[in-house]
């Protein structure tokens, strides 16, 4: 196999945004998790002991500098802003072209960085398995992530409430940049020169048809508006919660980036809070679209110097309505429903989760038995499950307004099944796959990762994975703890 070809366009432009490191190797690892579909990214490279070697961090990828790097950043957290933050844990090792584009590969919880602060640089097993699955799943429903090439687990251990075991998970970015970089350029640096570099970097490298003066400039940054938009959007449907919204968690390419402690609802609950070191609910479920707009305006602070408040007011003011038009196509295409006008589209929508929230039914299977609705049925599938049946039926008569058009119903329910899926990446089943790799039986991280990767598809063979959480597992929360 032909070794990988790294480019380094980050450290060779932005040198003064990153620092040299090395990693610390994990020692005596193994494979844990590898996904072939990301693998295909890279020209279909195989898990061989020589790249097993250079994911655990024992020997150097050969990426022509002689060692990888940290990138510095800053970002609001939880509200509050930390002027300097960076990679503690994760190292890029550099960029690879791949027919779909460039992708950097990092090693994340390859050991100590100059930003690792307290921490100690590493990753444990369940957090990298954890973003590994996530990462997959998220991109398998059309939402926009960071991939994950593989999981290397090790023999290391570290510590954490009690003693793990380290792992890298190797992740492959269009970018690692985040809405921080920029805060961190513009409060840290005081750099107009330098923000001007990293915006032209970012614009030239993933924006290549736009140009480098305002006009440019200023279409750039509705694109980065209407991309988090996008995600945000897609996040809301699916019932994806992404716990940890800072600001150097937000990749200015609209890609879920750093996962940590996140969930997909179970319940449809609108409050729900993925996070438990997030006492306040700030980054609960119904709050992302806000927080969402929230950090674009602490990025256009950060931009301010260089974009024209004019092009950055327009840009914030269309994130509503861009946010509003995702969200609305997304769902009417899950329900299959005729099209009105956004506000009452939105407000029919707005009244199923209402309904789903009052009922205290599962989103993702409630929303799948929609591939079982016709014209003629006197109630929803779901009818009988309600404790407030009437919110559902005051619904059914709204829908069914927006269905009169449907006259191959075969060709619509099949439709449903395409849009609705079946496999969610449900916490209780990403901590059990966790518990079992933990004990050496990696039989069901392979299993679920094979669900997760075609989750509309009925895939009989894998139906406990569409099962609802066991007594055991309602209300599972977890820390930040990684
Ligand atoms: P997160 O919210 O997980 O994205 O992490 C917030 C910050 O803490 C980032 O700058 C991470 O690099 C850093 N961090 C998290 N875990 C560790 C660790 N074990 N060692 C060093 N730095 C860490
Ligand atoms: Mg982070």
């Amino acid at each position: 196999m032909t070794a990988l070809q790294f480019k380094q366009p980050f450290f060779n432009e932005l040198p003064k945004l990153l620092s040299p490191v090395l990693p610390q190797g994990l020692g005596a690892s193994r494979w844990i998790a590898w996904s072939d579909d990301a693998a295909q990214l890279l020209g279909g490279i195989k898990p061989t002991a020589s790249l097993l070697n250079q994911c655990a961090g024992n020997q150097l990828f050969d990426n022509g500098l002689g060692h990888y790097f940290a990138q510095v950043y800053s970002g609001h957290q939880f509200g509050g802003y930390s002027p300097q933050l960076g990679d503690g844990r994760a190292m890029i090792v550099g960029s690879l072209q791949a027919p779909e584009g460039a992708f950097e590969m990092s090693l994340k919880g390859a050991g100590i960085t100059p930003y690792s602060r307290h921490g100690d640089g590493r990753a444990v097993l369940r957090s990298a398995l954890r973003e590994f699955l996530a990462s997959e799943a998220l991109h398998h429903l059309g939402i926009a992530t960071t991939r994950a090439l593989a999981v290397v687990g090790s023999d290391l251990s570290v510590w954490r409430e009690t003693e793990e075991t380290a792992a890298i998970t190797v992740r492959l970015a269009r970018s690692h940049i985040r809405f921080g970089h920029f805060q961190y350029v513009t409060h840290g640096l005081q750099s107009k020169p330098q923000l001007q570099a990293l915006i032209d970097f970012t614009i030239k490298q993933h924006y290549p048809e736009l140009t480098l003066d305002s006009q440019g400039y200023s279409a750039w940054f509705a694109k980065v508006v209407d991309s988090t938009a996008l995600m945000i959007a897609k996040w809301q449907a699916f019932g994806f919660t992404h716990g940890v919204m800072n600001t150097d968690n937000m990749s200015i390419l609209g890609d879920t980036l750093d996962y940590g402690p996140f969930g997909f609802l179970d319940r449809y609950d609108e409050d729900f809070v993925c996070n438990h070191s997030d006492s306040e609910s700030r980054y609960s479920f119904v709050r992302q679209p806000g927080v969402a707009l929230w950090n674009l305006q602490r990025l256009a602070q950060a931009l301010a110097p260089i974009i024209a408040s004019d092009s950055l007011v327009s840009g914030l003011d269309s994130f509503e309505p861009r946010l509003i038009e995702h969200y609305v196509t997304i769902m009417s295409g899950r329900l299959g429903m005729a099209r009105h006008d956004n506000d009452s589209d939105l407000e029919l929508i707005s009244a199923l989760m209402r309904g789903l929230q009052a009922n205290g039914l599962d989103y993702t299977r409630t929303m799948r038995q929609l591939k079982l609705v016709s014209h003629a049925d006197k109630q929803l599938p779901w009818q009988d499950d309600c404790v407030q049946p009437q919110l559902m039926s005051d619904w059914w008569r709204a829908y069914k307004t927006r269905l009169v058009g449907v006259d191959d119903w075969d060709g619509w329910q099949a439709q449903r099944q395409r849009t609705n899926p079946k496999y969610i990446l449900r916490n209780y089943l990403a901590q059990q796959a966790i518990e079992e790799a933990e004990r050496g039986n990696l039989e069901m991280v392979t299993s679920l990762m094979a669900a997760l990767q075609n989750p509309f598809d009925e895939q009989t063979q894998y139906e406990q994975y569409a099962q609802l959480p066991p007594d055991w597992a309602q209300g599972l929360v977890l820390s930040c703890s990684s």
